[in-house]
């Protein structure tokens, strides 16, 4: 076994590899950019080596200098992960030529899988059922075209060279048929320096089933069962399961040996993944081979009792198998959902941010979190947006979905916008309860999928303002008796000085500002109050937590998680999560630390406009600049009488939520 492996790879799964190589008592050495000299996977790696600037063209995909660092450390092996290097056949021969060992496959399989055409030739004689299609050499359109009108419409160009669904075509109709393929010859050009085509048969209502195979320098070949990762955004996944639901015994038989037969016809060693479209009749068909370790591995894993990652040590360094096929067994159902910096509702645009309020689920035998990110990281806009993969395990699949909505519930984020909401809506759809599901599942399931699911702000506004108003009281009660011990307002008791027991304060949330008055009431020993908002009025109980509010509004109990930032605080419940900004405030106490209220930008969002000059007298209220987060227009507002003496940013600028935006001088 290796007694020091290095990791050409970031994020979770750098993490994800130390986490076994340590238990292992194998050491570690990370690799890392500009960007993430204060990862996580650095911190946790017995040693770390710098290898360039942020862009990963310029460090984790400069393959000499990743093997430099390994000589430099001596590493005996390198593991890369996924993508960067991990499907890189000169990378693999690099490691081979200066002595390194490649914790994947030898160089011929990776290079049999790169071309999607060769991989169909090979795969056909190997008698892996196929995709009807034409995956010949001769490419004029003619004869691509005879095979499209034979198989019938739909049918699917696709790129020979192709990747991430870039130089794919559906054609619909004959007529369509060349203008589709100059324009997947275009991309593909364009994308891969390359436009050899292929064309299949366009599947209507595939599922997309992979299985998990292992093979070793001794002719064993295992599949580890399989994964359905039909629910795609863009081709790509979101949430994947093992097994896939509805699978028969026979089926799944099927398809092991198939993608065995798929993995020896290449001379394949180590982890792979033989991807198929599987139609709910039980056939299927060849898509690709991914030479590596796959993100969603870990179903896998927890269906199987096995650590993949184990084995793949194990394989690269000479051992056997540790378990033949009969060996294996599929125990539970498992799933695994991808939590992403994304805006599910602006087409999955990618986010970007300070991870200000980081809070995962409480990790047992039911949930694990594979992650590379905490609480105070950044999401750059130099890599994947994934920020973690939540995994649940359960004995059946309904137990599992239910753990799923469970965690998801307190997996808790704020700086960043993220895809937890639309995620826990696919958890909670009745079509994937029912596993009634496909590649199309995303859009067939818009309407339910992308509704907003954070409920009513009413249902808020009163823990809201009680919040705000326990947090002033606790913040004044520090200040004061910080100053004198003996203050009265240390006291619990019913003693109030000329505090007024009437506040008014403005919260703003999701661009709209609410008025909200709070009366402190009392009978006897109780002390409640009676928050007004929205014309209505709620009788509200409230304590502070650590972490949160203890609070009982109009009767309902119940406790909350909150997230303050200096001006601004997410409070999350059963229903989802909302922001607020306090605007204004009228606190009888402490007034002069009003002054930079709001001051502060109110999430992550670009400057649009400041709309007075330094040095300009400005009047409490007055509109100071304009921010936009999500479309969405935000006021900065003076605290006070005065003038703004700078501003921080300029028009255009993107601003992380919470930053100072300005230095404003109160009267
Ligand atoms: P890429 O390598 O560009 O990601 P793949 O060949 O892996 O492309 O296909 C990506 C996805 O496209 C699949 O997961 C599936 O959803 C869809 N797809 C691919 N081939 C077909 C087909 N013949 N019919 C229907 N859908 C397909």
């Amino acid at each position: 076994m290796f007694s020091k492996i290095l990791i050409a790879n970031r994020g979770e799964i750098a993490c994800r590899v130390i986490e076994t190589a340590r238990r292992m008592g194998i050491k570690t050495v990370a690799v890392y950019s500009d960007a993430d000299r204060h990862a996580m996977h650095v911190t946790l790696a017995d040693e770390a080596v710098y290898i360039g600037e942020a862009p990963a063209k310029d460090s984790y995909l400069q393959g000499q200098k990743v093997i430099d660092a390994a000589l430099k450390t001596n590493a005996q092996a390198i593991h890369p992960g996924y993508g960067f290097l991990s499907e890189n056949a000169e990378f693999c021969r690099l490691c081979q030529t200066n002595n390194l060992t490649f914790i994947g496959p030898p160089v011929p399989a990776i290079e049999a899988m790169g071309s999607k055409s060769a991989a169909k030739a090979i795969m056909e004689k190997a008698n892996v059922p196929l995709v009807p299609g034409y995956h010949g050499e001769d490419q004029s359109e003619a004869l691509i075209k005879q095979h499209a009108d034979a198989m019938g419409y739909p049918v699917l160009l696709k790129a020979a060279a192709g990747g991430g669904g870039k130089g794919m075509r559906q054609v619909w109709s004959e007529e369509e048929f060349s203008s589709a393929l100059a324009a997947a010859k275009r991309e593909s050009m364009a994308a891969f320096n390359d436009d050899v085509m292929l064309v299949e048969k366009y599947l209507t209502q595939p599922r997309h089933v992979e299985i998990q195979v292992f093979c070793d320098n001794f002719d064993n070949a295992v599949y580890l069962f399989e994964r359905d990762c039909s629910v795609q955004r863009r081709h790509q996944k979101v949430i994947e399961e093992a097994p896939a639901p509805g699978l028969s015994e026979e089926v799944r038989e099927q398809m092991g040996q198939a993608a065995i037969a798929a993995a020896k016809a290449i001379g394949y060693r180590g982890a792979g993944t033989v991807e198929f479209l599987y139609e709910n009749d039980g056939s299927f068909y060849f898509m690709e081979m991914n030479t590596r370790l796959q993100v969603e591995h870990p179903v896998t894993e927890m269906i199987t009792g096995q650590d993949l990652v184990e084995w793949q040590f194990r394989v690269a360094s000479g051992e056997t198998l540790p378990l033949q096929q009969d060996d294996l067994k599929i125990n539970g159902h498992a799933f695994e959902a991808r939590i992403y910096a994304e805006d599910p509702d602006q087409d999955f645009l990618p986010a970007t941010g300070t991870l200000n309020f980081l809070k995962t689920p409480t990790e047992n035998a039911h949930v694990r979190v594979d992650t590379g990110v905490r609480q105070g990281d950044d999401v750059s806009v130099y890599y994947d947006p994934m920020i973690a993969k939540l995994i649940v395990w359960d004995e059946d699949r309904s137990k599992a979905l239910a753990r799923l909505r469970g965690a998801l519930k307190h997996y808790q984020i704020q700086g960043v916008t993220t895809n937890i909401d639309f995620l826990y809506n696919v958890a909670s759809n009745d079509a994937f309860a029912n596993a009634d599901i496909d590649t199309s599942f995303i859009e067939k399931h818009q309407q339910s999928l992308f509704n907003e699911q954070s409920g009513d702000i009413e249902s808020y506004l009163p823990l809201a303002a009680t919040y705000v108003l326990l947090s002033q009281k606790r913040d004044n009660q520090a200040l004061t008796s910080a100053n004198d011990p003996y203050s009265p307002w240390h006291n619990n008791n019913a003693w109030r000085a000329n505090e007024k027991n009437l506040h008014k304060f403005e919260l703003n949330a999701m661009s709209e500002r609410y008025d909200i008055e709070v009366e402190e009431c009392r009978e006897g020993e109780q002390q409640y109050y009676l928050v007004k908002c929205q014309g209505q009025t709620y009788d509200v109980q409230g304590q502070l937590l650590d972490d949160g509010l203890l609070v009982t509004v109009n009767g309902h109990r119940q406790q909350v998680v909150i997230a303050a930032q200096q001006h601004s605080f997410s409070i999350f419940t059963d229903l989802g999560a909302i922001t607020f900004a306090k605007v204004v405030e009228d606190f009888n106490a402490s007034d002069d630390n009003a002054g930079d209220a709001g001051l502060q930008a109110p999430m992550n969002g670009t400057l649009i406009a400041t709309l007075v000059e330094v040095g300009d007298e400005v009047s409490k209220g007055q509109a100071l600049m304009i921010m936009e987060a999500m479309k969405m227009e935000h006021t900065i507002v003076a605290p006070a009488n005065g003038k703004v003496s700078e501003f921080y940013y300029q028009s255009g600028d993107m601003i992380d939520g919470g930053s100072a935006l300005l230095a404003f001088d109160a009267e």
